[in-house]
């Protein structure tokens, strides 16, 4: 099973993401080796080398932004995500293909629906059973993150967050069997059993 979390920077996805994780090891039993965490950009040496050229490298041309993003979707869907799900584990993705549709269509201005069929294309079709959706206003994230040790991308301004944010919640009202949409702003604990409540069903906990 699949699942990914989807979110501004700074909304909770990794504590989320490691609230479940200890929540499945712990009160579920799941053998800790069956869950695979993982991020974008990133999550394999290549993706690595991408994720630091993409945050902290030169100004990268929007197109060339999408391209990098892309492939590094698409090492990382078939080296690490496709085999993990055909062992019979457990993904779970911090960020995927709707941050590319978010970030690179609606936040750079690209076609979305050319941003959706490239990103299909890399991970030649695969999407998540359940994306969890963590929703955060952009004045809040701000005031969360401070403004110390923003990397390129965050340092850009409220519109663009808007513009991601609006993208995200669309996203999620086109597909409601995909996406659980969560307040964000609430405690992570109260956020936390909400994630439980949207994973239930594929997860048949
Ligand atoms: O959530 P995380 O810290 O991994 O995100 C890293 C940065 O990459 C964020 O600043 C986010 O805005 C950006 N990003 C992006 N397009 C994507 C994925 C992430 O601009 N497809």
């Amino acid at each position: 099973v699949f699942i990914s979390f989807e979110g501004g920077d700074g909304a909770g996805k990794s504590t989320q993401m490691q609230l479940l994780h200890d929540h499945l090891v712990t009160e579920r039993s799941v053998a800790e080796d069956l869950i695979l965490t993982t991020r974008e950009p990133g999550g394999t040496a290549l993706g690595e080398s991408i994720r630091e050229l993409l945050l902290h490298g030169e100004d990268v041309d929007v197109r060339a932004e999408a391209l990098l993003y892309a492939a590094d979707r698409a090492h990382h869907v078939s080296t690490v995500v496709r085999p993990h799900l055909a062992r019979g584990g457990l993904v779970l993705g911090d960020r995927y293909l709707d941050s590319s549709v978010a970030y690179q269509g609606a936040g750079r201005e690209l076609d979305a629906e050319e941003i959706t069929t490239l990103s299909l294309w890399a991970v030649d079709g695969l999407l998540p059973h359940r994306t969890i959706l963590l929703d955060v206003p952009p004045q809040t994230l701000d005031e969360r993150r401070g403004s110390a040790g923003r990397d390129r991308l965050e340092s850009a301004g409220l519109e663009f967050h808007e513009a991601v944010r609006r993208e995200f919640l669309d996203l999620a009202q086109a597909d409601p069997e995909r996406y659980a949409v969560i307040d964000g702003t609430l405690p992570p604990e109260e956020v936390h059993d909400q994630v439980l409540a949207a994973v239930g069903e594929v997860l048949s906990l």
